[in-house]
């Protein structure tokens, strides 16, 4: 049997001492955010994600959603949950009050995304759309428009979607067909077919609302002529009463590798009626909004599925038994020591914990910066984290779902073949975690977003907001021997990728593919120097400031810590040394030789 445990305890650290909150904490919601009520929610949700979410996981992947006569059951047990955590209030941690959400920050709200993920990330899915629907809703739509749909997204009642795929782009969706033609009441008729679309249709609520990429009749060519609008299942009365089916239709389910419980579905619309959302031909616009906070859910998910993969490694390493320890046998009485004695299912651990434990410092570090480019006071402050978080989102979704692929192969690795046979349960996380490389924009376009769009963005400016924090920490501890192990490193990674952006910088004004070329390279190199300031400022806080965790909890720090910093960075070498390679060996082969 599979053993899974929320992360509860590594939370309520990073929440309670890792993270300084200072900066909000006398404002609204804010001052709310005692360590006594934050704990508290940590572990109901934690209990949420192991006794009724993890138990549906596995029946979720065996049964998955089935389709008859363009209605979508998912699978047992799903429906219940949905009811069960709806009323709970677990959906709608993050939405207005006004509309009967909490209106709690993002840095809880995200932790606890990751506790619902890691223990059902299909079904987390069905309320990843919601929120993201939602976001673009309340931001961009009318005041009507916000008061006739999102109370009851918000109570979970009705569901929303992202239509933005068909079958011909994905990646460029300046090429979209789907169509809306104007009508005398101000409303549209929109036409097309979607594919790919995540919770399109379902048995979980009473209707869908359906936000769809569309282009009206004189809209001008390619990405600056698509408009957005929200397209309901069922039509809605101002009032807010369900009314006649809008003709939407679910055409087909995919069968796909992972996420079998999520359902994935082909979308006709067909004269359906829909209502426009923020201005016309500015629909790129609002949907980037929902995209960015779609993409932050995602790198979340690599985080999460792969946490879920570590305790079963680490749970199967301790028991099952295989060979002797190389430094004489560690448990004489039994036939062979366990898996965990070999140094190189230490390694395996290791870098599984070291990742993880990185990526969720990352994740709460920039959930709070999101925070704070809502809520703070002070507008300076508040662009500025604007600017950052929307400089790290590409990293930040990239680095943890390749992290997410490669944890969760090592957790398979970790039970050897029986992590390759189905009914063991751990190649499945290795299934579900693979997509999230692949949706809300491939990591390959995320990394020539960073490059071509986010790095120059605001005179390189954002940048700046990354850089001089860092620089300064590192200053501050340059002569501190018991850091040395963790700032030397770091130092030397930062400087690679200092050199890496002006390497980019000077080359790509006089060939473009040079970017390109490098653009995945440098992304994970920022990862990996990301991720080593957040092991950084653990290793200190460790040191200097412990508070409520045993002392064997900071030790395990430290030496995770010390683990990323001299067996996982120093990969920043490599990243190197290929980007500075230049383009030449990428691109110098014709079509022909191929
Ligand atoms: C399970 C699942 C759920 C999904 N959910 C949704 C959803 O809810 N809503 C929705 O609208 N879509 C959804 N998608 C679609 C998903 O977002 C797209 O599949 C993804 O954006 C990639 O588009 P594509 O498949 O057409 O690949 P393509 O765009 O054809 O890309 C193929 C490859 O070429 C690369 N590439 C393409 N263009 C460039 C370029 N200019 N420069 C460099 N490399 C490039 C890509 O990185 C990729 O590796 C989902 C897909 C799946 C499989």
């Amino acid at each position: 049997m599979l053993i899974f445990k929320p992360p509860i305890e590594d939370t309520k650290y990073l929440i309670d001492e890792f993270l300084d909150t200072s900066e909000l904490s006398n404002i609204g919601v804010f001052k709310n955010m005692t360590p006594d009520l934050t704990d508290a929610i940590f572990e109901e949700a934690g209990k949420i994600s192991e006794s009724l979410l993890f138990p549906l996981n596995r029946s979720g992947d065996e049964h998955g959603c089935t389709l008859d006569s363009g209605n979508v059951t998912t699978a047992d047990g799903f429906k219940e949950a949905y009811q069960e955590i709806t009323q709970a209030g677990w959906g709608n941690l993050t939405c207005h009050e006004q509309y009967g959400g909490q209106g709690l920050p993002h840095y809880i709200a995200n932790a606890v995304d990751e506790m619902m993920v890691s223990g059902n990330m299909s079904f987390s899915i069905y309320f990843g759309l919601t929120i993201g629907a939602y976001n673009v809703i309340e931001r961009f739509a009318s005041d009507d428009i916000k008061e006739q749909y999102l109370p009851n997204m918000v109570s979970g009642k009705w569901s929303g979607t992202m239509c933005l795929t068909e079958p011909h782009c994905g990646t460029d969706l300046g090429l979209i067909r789907s169509k809306a033609s104007p009508q005398d009441d101000g409303s549209y008729n929109i036409n097309g077919s979607k594919i790919f679309i995540s919770a399109g249709e379902h048995d979980l609520t009473e209707n869908i609302l359906h936000l769809v990429l569309a282009r009206t009749p004189d809209a001008p060519k390619g990405i600056k002529g698509i408009s957005l609008f929200l397209v309901p299942k069922i039509n809605v009365s101002k009032n807010g009463e369900l009314g006649k089916h809008n003709n939407v239709t679910c055409s087909g389910i995919e069968h796909k590798m992972g996420i079998k419980a999520s359902s994935t579905c082909a979308m006709e619309f067909d004269n359906s009626n829909g209502v426009l959302v923020g201005e016309l031909n500015k629909g790129m616009k609002a949907m980037f909004i929902m995209m960015n906070s779609a993409r932050i859910h995602v790198g979340i998910q690599g985080l999460a599925v792969a946490h879920t993969s570590y305790c079963a490694a680490v749970d199967y390493a301790k028991q099952r038994l295989q060979g002797r320890a190389l430094t004489g046998a560690k448990n004489p009485g039994k036939p062979a020591d366990s898996l965990i004695v070999h140094p190189d299912v230490r390694r395996m651990l290791m870098t599984m914990k070291a990742y993880t434990e990185g990526a969720r410092a990352l994740s709460t570090w920039l959930s709070f910066k999101l925070d704070v480019s809502h809520h703070s006071p002070d507008l300076i402050k508040k662009q500025q984290a604007d600017q950052l978080v929307s400089l790290l989102t590409p990293v930040f979704k990239s680095f943890l779902t390749d992290m997410g692929e490669t944890v969760t192969s090592l957790g398979m690795q970790i039970y050897g073949g029986h992590g390759y046979i189905r009914e063991n349960g751990m190649e499945q996380y290795l299934r579900d975690v693979r997509i999230c490389q692949i949706y809300e924009g491939t990591n390959g376009i995320q990394a020539l977003d960073l490059v071509g769009r986010k790095l120059p963005a605001h005179m390189g400016k954002s940048l700046r907001y990354f850089f001089h924090p860092l620089s300064t920490f590192l200053e501050q501890h340059a002569d501190d021997e018991q850091l040395s192990v963790y700032i030397n490193p770091l130092s030397k990674s930062f400087f690679r990728l200092q050199s890496a952006t002006l390497f980019i910088a000077q080359r790509s004004l006089s060939n473009p593919d040079e970017a390109g070329a490098a653009a995945s390279d440098y992304l994970k190199l920022f990862g990996f120097v990301a991720m080593g300031y957040m092991w950084a400022q653990m290793a200190e806080k460790s040191i200097y400031h412990k508070a409520n965790m045993s002392d064997e909890f900071y030790d395990a720090k430290l030496k995770t810590g010390l683990f990323y910093m001299q067996r996982l960075l120093p990969q920043t070498g490599s990243l190197l040394s290929s980007i500075m390679s230049g383009c030449g060996n990428t691109m110098s082969l014709a079509e022909t030789q191929f």
